[in-house]
């Protein structure tokens, strides 16, 4: 559809920090997929007649919602005989489940996330399988076709302290002989080297990096399992080709530890000396972040990447964001394939976010509904780098998605309620009627334009259903004779004293 007009009962042209700009009656303009204007629905009818009309007064429409971290997981851990574990614990456990093909696995992904109008995604892919990685890497960012979806790709490597945060070498020491061995050839199966990884970046950037569908980030996991070497290296790549960085940071209360024992402060304070900060740096989880951390943040112009859902699932605690977000710090929002209903539903995430941070006492900070809807499509856009998306605003992108209003006004909603509140309290994937993506119609009334969903669920289900093979069996034996080592590891770190007895209680 070259051209059409769009419009809804309320249209959010953009969420700012503590409101939204709201028009009422309102429709934008689009050709080609460009936004050329926007404004009241009947201004636009006279000034446009003749042009095809999407929506109508029984919905609310939003710029297109961004996940700001992601694995391209639609199987979830559970689906394949994972449960929620200290993220330390639950990382090696994966490594003995049964693998699912890329393609697949990241196309039910996609679809899931566009059910839930999410327009951009933040692909962190993390497949660990070296051979035929490449392949992979094209299949995955293929995945995404179908629902024409933008997405910042990064791929994600460690180099060390892949097993538990302590030097491989010394760890698998500990290790009966054959045990250690077995360890040590599944790691070499499921990583590439330094430069290979650097080699592989710059040929996916050439071929895939359009800074309009596209995006090709760096991304070292995180800080620990990455050599300072390793880290100093993706800087200098990210910088030569003016593009982005995407870690995991702070994620856990080990990964800080492991920071203050190695580099004798903060993960972040440690990037920092290396001078690998910028405002094309975005961070995944960031819970841990200390006072100074938060300063960091601030004068780097650094996008965090919160993920509530995950974050209480793997037992990583709760992030101050209410405190990052009073501070003026730039805070998007992602499922990391991990949400709290296994449906990766944005808006329910958006919602766990906004009753999360909300600490007890008057005047204490806690997050109102605009900065919720900020942090899925503005922030969203600034993590991901994608200029032209996060607002329904003249030479925008066409993304957009159109909310059924019935559950969030029916019986009744006060005249005087803001919609973006509505929304927040009680919107829903199942809501969601209408996504546009660059002008073009890729969910209508719930259901996939360019997908045979009936035929993509049976492939995947009959794709997991057959047997383990020999080389997964074996593996899932290793793990499990692994798993009482990396348990010891970390029973004898001293997690600190919390005041007065319970973490979410306590007063420091
Ligand atoms: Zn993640």
């Amino acid at each position: 559809m070259a051209s059409s007009i769009i419009h809804g009962k309320h249209l959010v042209k953009r969420a700012r920090g503590d409101s939204s700009e709201v028009i009422s009656d309102g429709a934008f303009y689009q050709r080609d997929g460009t936004i050329i204007d926007v404004g009241p629905y009947q201004d636009l009818r006279s000034r446009y007649p003749g042009e095809t009309d999407i929506g109508g007064d029984s919905f609310l429409v939003i710029p297109g919602l961004v996940n700001s971290h992601h694995h391209g997981h639609g199987i979830t851990s559970l689906q394949i005989g994972g449960l929620d574990d200290q993220l330390e614990y639950w990382m090696v456990e994966n490594l003995g489940h049964k693998a699912v093909d890329p393609y697949l696995d990241t196309l039910y992904a996609s679809m899931k996330l566009l059910r839930s109008g999410v327009t951009t995604v933040m692909f962190n892919f993390s497949q660990r399988l070296a051979k035929g990685l490449r392949e992979d890497c094209d299949r995955v960012l293929e995945a995404f076709g179908p629902t024409g979806q933008r997405v910042a790709f990064s791929l994600y490597l460690e180099n060390q302290y892949r097993i538990v945060a302590e030097d491989e070498g010394r760890f698998l020491s500990r290790l009966p002989s054959d045990l250690a061995a077995r360890v040590k050839a599944m790691l070499a199966e499921n990583y590439i080297s330094d430069d290979d990884y650097l080699s592989l970046f710059q040929s996916l950037h050439q071929d895939h990096n359009d800074g309009y569908k596209v995006n090709v980030l760096l991304s070292p996991a995180n800080v620990h399992w990455c050599s300072d070497r390793l880290l100093t290296r993706m800087r200098e790549l990210a910088t030569q080709y003016h593009t982005g960085i995407h870690i995991h940071l702070a994620e856990s209360i080990y990964e800080k530890l492991i920071g203050l024992k190695l580099y004798g402060k903060t993960p972040l304070q440690h990037l920092k000396e290396l001078g690998f900060l910028g405002p094309e740096v975005s961070l995944a989880h960031a819970v841990w972040l200390t006072r100074e951390d938060l300063d960091i943040v601030g004068e780097n112009g650094l996008t965090i990447c919160h993920n509530p859902s995950s974050n209480l699932r793997l037992k990583s605690g709760i992030a101050p964001v209410s405190t990052m977000v009073a501070r003026g710090l730039d805070v998007a929002i992602g499922t990391d394939s991990s949400s709290i209903n296994e449906d990766e539903d944005l808006l329910q995430e958006m919602r766990l976010a906004h009753k999360l941070h909300r600490p007890p006492g008057v005047s204490s900070p806690s997050l109102d509904s605009h900065q919720i809807l900020k942090m899925a499509t503005v922030n969203g856009a600034k993590a991901t780098l994608f200029e032209d998306i996060g607002a329904l605003e003249e030479g925008k992108r066409a993304d957009a998605v159109l909310i059924r209003l019935g559950n969030l006004v029916e019986p009744y909603l006060d005249p005087d309620t803001s919609i973006v509140d509505a929304l927040i309290y009680r919107g829903k994937a199942t809501d969601v009627d209408t996504v546009i993506i660059d002008g073009k119609v890729m969910l209508q009334g719930g259901e996939f334009v360019d997908i045979d969903e009936a035929a993509v669920m049976k492939e995947l289900s009959e794709i997991l259903k057959r047997p383990p093979t020999d080389k997964e069996r074996a593996n899932q034996q290793t793990v499990q004779e692994l798993m009482p080592y990396v348990t010891r590891f970390y029973e004898r770190w001293n997690l600190g004293e919390l005041r007065p007895y319970f973490a979410y209680n306590s007063s420091v």
